[in-house]
């Protein structure tokens, strides 16, 4: 059995920031928190996930923009463009979540659930076969079981982004 793999490629809209994924994204869906809104300027935002090893900036790293976006996520940007690139949550070290259209190819993912769906604007065209949540996934990696709010208070220490 051979298969071969081929990296996922992306980058921002005005071509400075690319990057390539050495691996499968994996856990796509879209994102509906307040903050994503604001990101996107629209009503909520595709993520896709890869291993945070298997994620890298092939060009525009002096581009690369970050902030803290909440108590427990850093978001990185194209400082050219604004084009939203990656999250990284506290709660999954080890792993990032990058912007499902910034891929070359979005078509690559296709998002499997929402987060945060209880801050959707009503205007949000919802996919009425994914599930919802209202906010985290109840088996959110990194939390415990059951808890679907990420806080400063229970994960200690910064992520290695
Ligand atoms: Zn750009
Ligand atoms: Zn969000």
């Amino acid at each position: 059995m051979t298969e071969q793999f081929v990296p996922v490629e992306g980058g921002c809209a005005c071509g400075s920031v690319r990057y390539r994924l050495d691996e499968t994204p994996y856990d796509t869906g879209w994102c509906h928190c307040r903050v994503c809104q604001h990101v996107s300027g629209s009503g909520g935002m595709v993520f896709t996930t890869v291993h945070l090893d298997r994620y890298r900036i092939t060009a525009g790293h002096a581009e690369v923009g970050r902030f803290a976006s909440t108590e427990f996520g850093t978001r990185t940007f194209c400082r050219k463009c604004g084009s939203p690139l990656t999250i990284h949550v506290r709660h999954q070290p080890d792993e990032i979540d990058v912007t499902a259209g910034t891929l070359d190819d979005p078509e690559a993912v296709a998002p499997g659930f929402h987060i945060y769906a209880a801050e959707a604007p009503s205007w949000v065209p919802m996919m009425a076969f994914l599930p919802r949540h209202k906010a985290l996934r109840p088996n959110t990696r990194g939390l415990e079981e059951g808890q679907t709010e990420a806080s400063h208070d229970r994960i200690d220490g910064d992520g290695p982004l």
